[in-house]
């Protein structure tokens, strides 16, 4: 599909996940944007629905097959008043299942993996052209195949406009795939090979972002620190060499990334933590387990020590380093001493914050074959122990904000008149009384208190106009 239409259309994205998820809805919407499809908040108008879903646990995919049964009543109602509604389905639920899809739900126009978003307006094109068909005689278009070509030269870049609605922070995948293989995880059947965009076409994106008035950008990818893109003279670039180019960018004040992998957390990545006032000192490194033949079964390739050992060399680097992680509990065969371990191990690192599971077997991966499945009554006591254990740190590490001044990222008016809302360094959502003109900078702020999941502060100073 070529010609650029005059008449807009609605597109509604509904995203799940992750947020690659989130980046890859935009990239999604900047290239349907040429072919006159205009986002909606309002799935009730949409003229075309894309559910962008995420595979990663059993029941973040059965969601979307109960929202698909709610689209068909949509779908219904709309062809009954004489008008019409395509619905996709994209993401890892999308590669994983492709074609089972379109026989589960036939109500489905368009199933396409991750590595297809590219391809997206010539799959619209030709769902269109079916239009005039019976529904009955209409065919699912699948496409999950994993292209040759480079998906991001292909996508267009982000459009200003877009960009200005996502506001002053934004997200920018530098790696896709995994080549790890943990036994419990999906991402290396759903998005592939590990593959990292060329440093100049990030530099290009950042800096688009940067001219739109982002002024943080957060890098992303399945295993971020294992991104290793062709660089400027030619050979591999490293994050952390990566983020040392980035940190030149004029108007660019803030630079995170996430997911990494502890394996992968090498010395030019953590100098740069010491080096560069740009990178924030907030980082997401998940172990998923304290004890060592949990790890072992899991397919980590380190232990707890080895963990630990690189958490004490970031923070030689970055005292001030806030942690957070990922764990998973009831993998099969976890013994009570096992889960203890994970207790224990969270104790010594002692999180600013942590995401918990329960482990969900996922079909396809090592982990569906192990026996000594840990039952549901036992997962549930274990998530709520390590989930009291990691609440008391996040509560915690808050409370030892209280009386400290930080630089606070104003991104918004608060829920409160009056008030502005934004972000500190280390990811945490902090309130204070101010006029909407400090929207879009950063401030210092004196930290005065704590409410439930953020901090309260006073402003202090503007440090930057
Ligand atoms: N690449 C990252 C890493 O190595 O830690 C994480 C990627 S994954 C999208 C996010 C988290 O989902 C994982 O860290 C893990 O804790 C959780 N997860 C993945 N597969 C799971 C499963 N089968 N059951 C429960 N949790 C799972
Ligand atoms: Fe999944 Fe492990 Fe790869 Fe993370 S490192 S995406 S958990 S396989």
């Amino acid at each position: 599909m070529t010609e650029t239409r005059a008449n807009s259309k609605k597109l509604f994205i509904k995203t799940y996940g992750c947020q690659m998820n989130v980046y890859d809805s935009d990239r999604m919407s900047d290239a349907l944007a040429p072919h006159g499809y205009e986002t909606t908040l309002d799935m009730g108008q949409a003229d075309l629905i894309l559910l962008n879903t995420c595979h990663i646990r059993e029941k973040a995919s059965e969601k979307v097959f109960s929202e698909l049964g709610r689209l068909k009543e949509l779908q219904d109602e709309r062809r009954a008043m004489g008008g019409d509604m395509l619905i996709g389905v994209a993401g890892c639920v999308a590669q994983a299942e492709g074609e089972e899809i379109a026989r589960r739900a036939p109500v489905v126009d368009m199933v396409f993996g991750p590595q297809a978003y590219h391809r997206l307006p010539d799959m619209l094109a030709r769902a269109e052209a079916q239009r005039h068909l019976h529904p009955a005689l209409r065919k699912s278009i699948v496409d999950t195949d994993f292209p040759e070509e480079d998906k991001f030269e292909h996508l267009p870049a982000a459009r200003k406009e877009i960009t200005i609605k996502r506001g002053l922070t934004a997200f920018l995948t530098v790696q896709e795939g995994c080549d790890k293989f943990c036994s419990f995880c999906v991402v290396p059947y759903t998005r592939g090979a590990e593959v990292s965009r060329p440093v100049a076409q990030i530099i290009t994106e950042a800096r688009g972002l940067v001219d739109a008035g982002v002024k943080e950008i957060t890098l992303l990818g399945q295993n971020v620190n294992a991104y290793h893109g062709l660089g400027p003279s030619g050979g591999s670039t490293s994050l952390g060499e990566l983020a040392y180019l980035l940190a030149e960018i004029d108007g660019l004040e803030r630079l995170r990334y996430t997911t990494s992998h502890p394996r992968d957390m090498d010395d030019v990545l953590i100098a740069a933590h010491r080096d560069l006032d740009i990178l924030m000192p907030y980082l997401h490194l998940p172990v998923q387990s304290g004890s060592d033949s949990m790890l072992k079964a899991m397919n980590r390739r380190h232990t707890a020590a080895e963990y630990l050992e690189v958490i004490a060399r970031i923070k030689a680097a970055r005292p001030d380093m806030a942690l957070s992680g990922d764990f998973i509990v009831g993998f099969p065969g976890e013994t009570d001493a096992d889960f203890e371990a994970t207790l224990k191990i969270i104790a010594d690192v002692g999180y600013a914050s942590a995401y918990s599971f329960k482990y969900s077997t996922r079909p396809g991966t090592p982990g569906a074959n192990l026996g000594d499945q840990i039952s549901e009554a036992v997962k549930n006591e274990r998530l709520w122990r390590l989930q009291d254990l990691v609440n008391a740190q996040t509560t915690a590490f808050h409370a030892a904000c209280v009386g400290k001044t930080l630089p606070v990222l104003i991104e918004r008016p608060g829920r409160m008149q009056g008030q502005v809302g934004g972000r500190s360094p280390y990811l945490q959502a902090v309130h204070l009384e101010g006029s909407p003109e400090l929207i879009g900078s950063i401030h210092q702020v004196e930290i005065v208190g704590t409410s439930t999941n953020s901090l309260v502060g006073r402003l202090k100073e503007a440090v930057a106009a």
